[in-house]
C-alpha cells in the first residue's frame, strides 16, 4: 500500500526521536521509511482472521534490510477506522439460490 506524501511525513514527523538505536542485526544506524503495510491476525488456533487486518509503517534498515513494525494508528498515518474488524454476526437472510438450483 502506498503512503501519500502526507502520510510519509506524519511517519518521519512521529519515529524522529523514538528511532535511535542501531540495527540489532548488523548494528548499521540507517534506517528507511518503506511503506505502509497490513498485518493479518491469527486466532488462538494459528488460522488467520478473514476480514480484519491491523496497518503498519514498515521501516527498514539501509543495510541489512531488517524490518521494524510500528503501528500505523499510533504514527497518527492512519486513523482508527483503518484497523478493520471482522462483522460480528453473518448477514441477518443470506441469500437463497432460486428454487431448482440447489
Ligand atoms: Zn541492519
Amino acid at each position: 500500500m502506498a503512503m501519500t506524501p502526507e502520510q510519509a511525513q506524519r511517519a518521519l514527523a512521529a519515529l524522529k526521536g523514538k528511532l535511535r538505536g542501531a540495527c540489532s542485526v548488523c548494528g548499521t544506524n540507517r534506517w528507511a521509511i518503506v511503506d505502509l503495510a497490513s498485518m493479518l491476525p491469527f486466532d488462538p488456533s494459528g488460522a488467520v482472521i478473514i476480514g480484519q487486518s491491523v496497518p503498519v509503517v514498515l521501516v527498514a534498515c539501509e543495510n541489512c534490510k531488517h524490518l521494524l513494525t510500528f503501528s500505523a494508528v499510533a504514527l497518527g498515518v492512519v486513523g482508527p477506522a483503518a484497523t478493520t474488524a471482522p462483522p460480528t454476526s453473518p448477514p441477518a437472510s443470506p441469500q437463497e439460490p432460486p428454487d431448482g438450483q440447489r
